[in-house]
């Protein structure tokens, strides 16, 4: 038998057993599957999780539901993956061999890079909403907050989901608004980046969005250090940001095992092939999802179009043949903005976010760097979407090579 070997049962993992288990021979292949939760978390769910549009509950489905018949589930955390042996070590001392390795472990928040951050204001004011506790903790703090100078901020990029936070903004001036507090908010958003998002048209879209909510931009904002006594971001070129209510995205880091591997790069991110999603080291390892390096979104849209290509080349791969589809970093993310309406953005590695329509060319249903009812329903559905037929690795409709057809180029881009 050969040993195909999951490193993470999240979205991307998941999908690579559900996809693999039905077309490598279970007479030739054992594939395994380790992760050290047995619950599965729906993350995008969490966005809505502080302004109590989503209970805790309604993220939470446990892991072994997703998991194939076929596939060995095994519940511990990953210490060590020794390459040049084809071994993987457990905390708990199991050793698991492997033939093929695919590691889809993510990346999490880390508050700790940040000094001043993780401490006496953590959770008091000083919030973030990118673990499950998190969200639910900011959830908590928003039901009594009476207003006051609240801070959304990216410590670095990249993040999970680089336009979850300004979703947040939108949401979070909606939500203002809807309480009959927004007068007494006042709104501030601080980025690294040079403006609202990270590819000029649609950051153009985006500030604009956040203009006319009132929020105030505070770009190339690299934060050296925070002060929780005063309630102060204060960055590298010595710019001070204060706040009453911060709603933080930590530096955001591949696991660590990844880095005492020797696997990752300075994130612990592992080096691939951006268009195979193999190691740029092992031939017989591949990263997929968040854990790898490739210069896409991290975002869940990316890794189930990742999966598509990679489980056409992986079958290929272990057959002897050449890999010879080219994945192309195609990402596809619906942005809520608030008041019942939403926006979605389709761009790839070479392309940046332009309007038009998507799917079909002039039809839609979704309309593309545009708000619409249509976009946030798109948005809601896509929860049902996620857990009964993305995990379970079926075929959706959707290619997952991005295509330009329904895409409109803006007449100052193509002169
Ligand atoms: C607030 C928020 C909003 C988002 N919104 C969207 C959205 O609207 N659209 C979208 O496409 N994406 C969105 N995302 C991003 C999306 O959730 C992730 O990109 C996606 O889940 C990545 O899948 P993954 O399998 O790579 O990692 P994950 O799903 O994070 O899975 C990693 C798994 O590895 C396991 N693991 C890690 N380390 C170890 C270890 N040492 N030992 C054992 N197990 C380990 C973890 O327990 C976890 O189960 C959002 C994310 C956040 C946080």
């Amino acid at each position: 038998m050969k040993r195909l070997l999951v490193l993470g049962a999240g979205t991307a993992g998941t999908m690579v057993v559900n996809k693999l288990r039905g077309k490598l021979p279970r007479d030739e292949w054992q594939i395994t599957v380790v992760d050290q939760r047995d619950v599965h978390y729906y993350q995008p769910g969490y966005l809505f999780i502080p302004f109590g549009a989503y209970r805790p509950d309604d993220v939470v489905k446990p892991t072994r539901r997703f998991i194939p018949d076929g596939v060995d589930l095994i519940h511990g955390e990953i210490d060590q993956v020794v390459a040049d042996q084809n071994l993987v070590r457990l905390v708990d001392g199991t050793e698991l061999g492997y033939d093929q390795l695919v590691i889809a472990t993510g990346t999490t928040p880390r508050p700790a890079e940040t000094p001043g951050m993780d401490e006496g204001e953590w959770r008091k004011s000083i919030h973030e909403f990118y673990t499950f506790e998190g969200a639910t903790a900011l959830g908590e703090k928003l039901k009594t907050w009476e207003g006051g100078r609240l801070v959304v901020h990216i410590v670095d990029m990249p993040i999970k989901c680089p336009v979850a936070p300004l979703e947040f903004t939108f949401l979070a001036d909606a939500f203002f608004r809807e309480h009959g507090i927004r007068d007494q908010v006042e709104m501030v958003y601080v980025t690294p980046l040079p403006g609202a998002f990270t590819k000029p048209i649609a950051s153009k879209y985006l500030g604009g969005m956040l203009d006319e909510r009132k929020v105030a931009l505070e770009s190339d904002f690299m934060v050296e250090r925070i002060d929780p006594e005063t309630r102060t971001l204060v960055s590298f070129d010595e710019r001070e940001v204060a706040f009453d209510l911060l709603v933080t995205i930590p530096l955001n880091m591949g696991a660590d095992y990844v880095a005492r591997s020797g696997l990752g790069d300075e994130l612990n991110y592992v080096p691939v092939d951006k268009h195979t999603l193999q190691s740029t080291q092992f031939d017989n390892v591949f990263a997929v999802g968040d854990a790898s390096n490739i210069p896409a979104s991290k975002a869940g849209s990316v890794a189930h179009f990742a999966v598509d290509v990679f489980t056409h080349n992986f079958l290929r791969h272990v057959a002897g043949l050449e890999m010879d589809e080219k994945f192309d970093g195609h990402a596809n993310c619906f942005i809520e903005s608030g008041g019942g309406k939403g926006m979605l953005i389709d761009f790839n590695y070479d392309t940046e976010p332009l309007p038009g329509k998507y799917p079909l060319p002039g039809i839609g249903p979704f309309s593309l760097l545009k708000e619409t009812e249509v976009n946030h329903w798109g948005k809601l559905m896509f929860r049902w979407v996620y857990w009964n037929a993305l995990l379970p690795g079926l075929d959706l409709p959707l290619p997952a090579l991005m295509s330009m057809a329904g895409k409109e180029i803006p007449v100052e881009r193509t002169s």
